[in-house]
């Protein structure tokens, strides 16, 4: 087969990996950088402008499009499904995972557990807001954060007036969110291929962090699913409709919470917490679909 993934640097980990796998089950595979993709759309074909050539017979891709390029990487993603060509995330699933809000939104119709979660325009009342999540401690979520930067942790009930005061006069939107305690600084990533997960991890936020994110120094360690928190990750992918997908929760004293879904979830920390091979379980997907 032929599988292009978009990516905008070929020596990033996940990409890397996902070469490796496709090279090994003998498929031709090309790294694309979707900005530098010209999309030509016109009556017949829609096709796109590459390096010069337009791009060849295409079976399948792989986007692995950062947060910062959504747009653009949609778009790109889009193209190639006008074409008929096998993409693990849809351009639409895509956009939704990207925005926090229309993911809580989708996860709630779908009936999965949530933190208790309150999105307003700037409300004067900040009051009645706290109010509705059960008061402080709570939770300040930046709507356009990655990473855990943008998320805040406000202990009182001055705390959570003051910040979602000042994040209000910013014009930043922000959702408040249940803090979720019992979680203890923890969270659950499970991987999604397919209907299936195929490796789990539990991430533990350093002493004092109530944030578990890698990337603000958490360790991670394998975990072995409840059925609950099975059932809830594969539910989680397929409502935001992800053939590939990341999903995080917390450990709440009523079941696992939904967090939120990553459409191009990182490879490094769950092959290696996990010592699967998961990029090839992606690339086996791609074989079964397209
Ligand atoms: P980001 O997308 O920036 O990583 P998250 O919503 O995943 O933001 O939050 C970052 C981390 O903060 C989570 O991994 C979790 O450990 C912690 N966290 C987030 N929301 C809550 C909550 N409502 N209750 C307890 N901990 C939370
Ligand atoms: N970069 C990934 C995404 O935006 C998140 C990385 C990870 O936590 O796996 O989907």
């Amino acid at each position: 087969m032929n599988i292009k993934i978009l990516s905008r640097n070929s020596s990033l980990y996940s990409t890397r990996r996902l070469v490796e796998a496709a090279k090994k089950r003998d498929h031709h595979v090309e790294v694309i950088d979707p900005l530098k993709c010209d999309l030509i759309i016109e009556k017949k074909k829609p096709s796109i402008f590459y390096k010069g050539k337009i791009l060849g017979e295409t079976d399948a891709v792989i986007p692995r499009i950062g947060a910062s390029i959504t747009f653009y990487g949609t778009a790109v993603v889009r193209q190639f499904e006008m074409n008929g060509v096998f993409t693990t995330t849809s351009g639409q699933s895509l956009m939704r995972s990207r925005d926090k809000l229309r993911s809580l939104q989708i996860l709630s119709r779908a009936r999965l557990g949530l933190p208790k979660t309150i999105f307003t325009n700037y409300s004067k009342n900040v009051g009645e807001v706290i109010a509705h999540v059960g008061g402080a401690p709570l939770i300040i979520k930046l709507l356009e954060g990655t990473q855990g930067l943008g998320v805040v942790l406000a202990e009182t009930q001055n705390a959570a007036e003051s910040v979602i005061e000042a994040f209000n006069g910013l014009q930043a939107r922000v959702i408040v969110q249940e803090f979720i305690k019992e979680a203890g600084g923890a969270d659950i990533r499970a991987l999604v291929v397919d209907g299936q997960v195929v490796g789990a991890m539990k991430r533990q936020g350093k002493e004092g962090e109530f944030r578990s994110n890698l990337h603000r120094g958490g360790t991670a360690s394998i975990i072995e699913l409840t059925d609950e928190e099975e059932a809830a990750a594969i539910k989680a992918a397929k409502a935001m409709g992800l053939g590939v997908a990341g999903v995080d929760m917390l450990q709440s004293a009523r079941g696992p919470l939904i967090l939120e879904v990553n459409s191009s979830p990182g490879l490094e920390g769950i092959e290696a917490a996990t010592g699967e091979d998961i990029a090839k379980t992606i690339i086996r997907y791609i074989e079964r679909h397209s």
